[in-house]
């Protein structure tokens, strides 16, 4: 008898055992994807874990419906790597194989399947089965895999759709993401046989008759004269003062041909050929000590102001990497918003580069995957996300983290709650990799491994081309009001800078951390302000759409016309946010463009990209928008930035609160200025006072991280006390109350003071879940391990009490 554990993508603890026979024990090894059934109808596809003739006791094994695979497609090393994150996030293996692969590998019960619309579909070689799946989803696209059972009157359909996929004629799933093709921009040239004198002479007598079109070709040949560079259509057009009718019907003629160029591409300035640009002094000096420093230490921290050229150095060592043929992961925050670097990497590493993200086609995931699970030049290096790291790696040498301060590295929802870039870091381990990690703001955690020594650090302060850091004034508006020099948001000084900036050709961002029009509306008479029905907060007043919004679980009803409560029709609107801004810019400068960039101009496929590129091409003069606008952008031509109010994110409530400031304004501040000129930066704030708006304006990360690393000492918290987060959700407040105390004594028992709670968050009912949290702290020399295991007896127990079966406890390790 021979017999197969293997992982189910599901929250469940163990591993499930399967029977084999003989042939089968022979071929399997760990990795390889099963179909098995599970419970009474389901179909999962399972990882095997291990091959092995021990059966186990008391229970009759299932068989296994098929093998998947002609070889594994999940490594040894990524089966040790999820257990690490398994065991340390405290969460099921399962849970984390079902991050880890792009969905289209675990085709499972609850699988929807459809048809690819673009698809060019051979019908020849389709078998039977496959060819009858095709026939119903030409009838009704997508269907249920249920609905394909009985189409083929099976159970076991796994194989046949996996056929289908990789022929691309389904997809499962119904999301589809389509990837932003940069503009293209038309240019015109003469078709190549005219090139000859001869053929040309002829040409032009031949349009005698037809002057417009003789004229438009003679500014062409002006154009061309002046200037080897395509000619756009447009200019040709403003040339000849001809109409776009008299350009096509040349180019139907075929006397004139268009041809495209993706716009970046034309206005690359480095020569032809000189792809990698040369370091800069400081640029050089920093990448000498990042290698000296892998020599001794595996983690280096490349600490670099805002517009340093990190990036350049980064590109560095990517090539000297790609020489020795490894593998190298390039770790972003957020893929969405880094479209200007990709583009910038795939223009040094052309086809080496592959980009690896959630958002993209499933069929796109597949083909990363299987090209770095066979080490594809393709795939050498990997551009991604934080799922990026759960690629197949066999021969990797370097993972770098940009912006490794940023919090979306950390996953909080579903499970697995891992942190990527401490993820990378052991993953970097199991490959003998070196790992880099840069960021103008460094994470107080990851300096302070910089200052015990556990990882390298290089700093880099000047900025590339020596332009100046900005220069960072506070604005009291306090004192503003006083005087009445404030213009709705604005302060006098604010608008003098923006005039000027405008006055100079140079553009403005302004940055405003809360989306919407104005947070809260209140009623003058009796103080009510409309709550949202699911969640405790108030509703956010949206003034485009007229609606009022909950920005908790997206509830949206119509602005009142009165209050609810008394029936006044006297409304007020309290604080604000980005949309009222704009609608201040608009009446303040109207004759300049003014765009907006938040979460709710960017919801459409491009809208981001658009924007940036709208930026880019100086259509836009002025920018407001939220902390997106922090993110790495790179713009040429930002004379100022300036921030409407400082203030809600000093007070938020968090301990990193402070820290998470300093940080936002830094990046914001560090997009002005980015060439030549000194950028200006306006922070507006009731508290000029404050000690970290002194250290953003002077640019004093070193006292910020001993002022804030004090504190955190002070009041253990990381990086001096680890801290593991339980929150408890039910429908029911007194019994969520009720279980979160239970829980909470039973972990004292134990861990004595350093549970706190449970306390209701700021927001303590959402969606009709209420909600409370224990904060479990452990002290550096307190076993990690050993405190898990206690808390995972705990919820042993919890699990065994019928009166809390219905609520749910979501364990957060490392929860910042
Ligand atoms: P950071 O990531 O540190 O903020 P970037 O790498 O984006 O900085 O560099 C800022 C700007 O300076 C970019 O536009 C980049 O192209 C330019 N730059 C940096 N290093 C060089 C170099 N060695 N030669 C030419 N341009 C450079
Ligand atoms: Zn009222
Ligand atoms: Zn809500």
């Amino acid at each position: 008898m021979y017999f197969i554990d293997v992982i189910l993508p599901i929250p469940l603890k163990q591993t499930f055992t399967y029977s084999v026979n003989k042939d089968e024990a022979a071929f399997l090894k760990q990795g390889f994807r099963v179909a098995v059934p599970f419970g009474k109808s389901k179909v999962y596809t399972a990882i095997v874990y291990q091959v092995h003739d021990q059966a186990p006791q008391g229970y009759e094994t299932k068989s296994i419906d098929q093998i998947l695979d002609e070889t594994p497609i999940v490594t040894s090393t990524q089966i040790k790597h999820w257990e690490w994150i398994a065991d340390y996030y405290m969460c099921t293996l399962g849970e984390v194989v079902k991050a880890a692969l792009p969905s289209a590998f675990l085709l499972e019960s609850e699988t929807m399947v459809s048809l690819n619309k673009d698809a060019v579909i051979d019908e020849t070689n389709l078998s039977d089965e496959e060819f009858l799946v095709l026939e119903a989803l030409e009838h009704r696209s997508p269907i249920h895999i249920n609905d394909v059972r009985s189409i083929l009157d099976k159970s076991n359909v796994v194989k046949v759709l996996q056929g289908l996929i990789e022929q691309r004629v389904i997809s499962v799933f119904e999301e589809v993401y389509e990837q932003y093709s940069p503009k293209l921009k038309r240019y015109i040239k003469l078709a190549p046989r005219y090139i000859s004198e001869e053929n040309l002479r002829e040409l032009l007598d031949s349009l005698t008759r037809a002057p417009k079109q003789r004229e438009v070709l003679m500014q062409l040949f002006m154009l061309q004269s002046k200037d080897k560079k395509p000619i756009g259509v447009d200019k040709l057009l403003k040339a000849s003062k001809a109409s776009s009718a008299t350009v096509k019907s040349l180019v139907d003629k075929q006397i004139l041909e268009e041809f495209y160029i993706k716009k970046d591409r034309v206005n690359y300035e480095g020569e032809a050929g000189e792809d990698v640009k040369q370091l800069n002094e400081p640029q050089q000096v920093a990448l000498k000590e990042i290698k000296k420093s892998f020599k001794e230490k595996d983690i280096v921290l490349l600490h670099g102001v805002t517009s340093s050229g990190k990036t350049e150095i980064y590109v560095q060592l990517i090539e000297q990497m790609l020489k020795t043929g490894q593998q190298i992961l390039y770790m972003l925050p957020e893929i969405a918003l880094t479209t200007q670097l990709i583009t910038r990497l795939q223009y040094y590493f052309g086809d080496k580069v592959s980009v690896y993200h959630s958002k993209y086609t499933l069929n796109e995931r597949v083909e990363v995957w299987n090209n770095v699970l066979n080490s594809k030049p393709k795939a050498q290096i990997v551009i991604g996300a934080r799922s990026s790291l759960f690629l197949p790696f066999s021969n990797l040498g370097l993972i770098i983290v940009d912006e490794e301060h940023e919090p979306s590295f950390k996953q909080y929802n579903p499970a697995p709650r891992y942190h990527a870039r401490d993820s990378a870091v052991v993953l970097a381990n199991y490959h003998d990799a070196k790992t880099l990690m840069g960021s103008a703001t460094p994470s107080l955690e990851t300096y302070h491994n910089c200052a015990t020594d556990k990882y390298g650090l290089v700093t880099l302060n000047t900025r590339f081309g020596n332009v100046l850091m900005p220069d960072i004034e506070l604005v009291d508006i306090k004192e503003k009001h006083k005087k009445k020099l404030m213009k709705g948001h604005f302060s006098d000084q604010l608008l003098e800078e923006m005039q000027e900036t405008l006055n100079n050709n140079e553009q403005i961002i302004l940055f405003q951390n809360r989306r919407g029009f104005s947070p809260i509306v209140e009623c003058n008479t009796c103080g009510t302000s409309p709550q949202c029905p699911n969640c405790d907060v108030s509703l956010t007043y949206h003034q485009y759409k007229k609606e009022l919004r909950c920005h908790y679980c997206g509830y949206h009803t119509a602005m009142l016309v009165s209050c609810m409560a008394c029936g006044s029709e006297s409304l007020d609107s309290k604080g604000f946010g980005t949309e009222q801004i704009e609608t201040e810019l608009k009446s303040l400068f109207p004759k300049h463009n003014i765009a907006r960039m938040d979460q709710d101009t960017t919801k459409g496929k491009h809208a981001y990209a658009k924007l940036i590129d709208q930026l880019e091409n100086q259509e836009i003069d002025i920018l407001v928008g939220t902390q997106m606008l922090a993110k790495g952008l790179d713009f040429r031509n930002i004379g100022l930035v300036g921030v409407m109010n400082a203030d809600n994110l000093l007070n938020f409530p968090d301990f990193r609160a402070h820290e998470r400031s300093f940080q936002l304004l830094q990046q914001v501040s560090g997009r002005a200025g980015r060439t030549k000129k000194r950028g200006k930066v306006l922070i507006q704030t009731y508290n000029p006072y404050h000690t970290i708006l002194q250290q953003v304006s002077i640019n004093d990360y070193k006292t910020m991280y001993k002022m804030q690393t004090d504190e955190r000492h002070n009041y253990k918290y990381p990086p001096f006390y680890r801290t593991i987060k339980l929150t408890f959700k039910d429908r029911n407040l007194q019994k969520v109350n009720k279980a979160a105390l239970w829980y909470d004594l039973a972990l004292e028992q134990q861990l004595k003071e350093n549970v706190l709670g449970p306390e209701a968050p700021p927001v303590s009912r959402i969606r009709n879940q209420y909600i409370t949290n224990v904060l479990v702290k452990i002290p550096k020399e307190q076993s990690l391990a050993k405190t898990k295991e206690y808390i995972n007896k705990v919820q042993r127990s919890f699990n065994a009490i019928k009166e809390f079966s219905s609520v749910r406890v979501i364990i957060d390790v490392d929860n910042y």
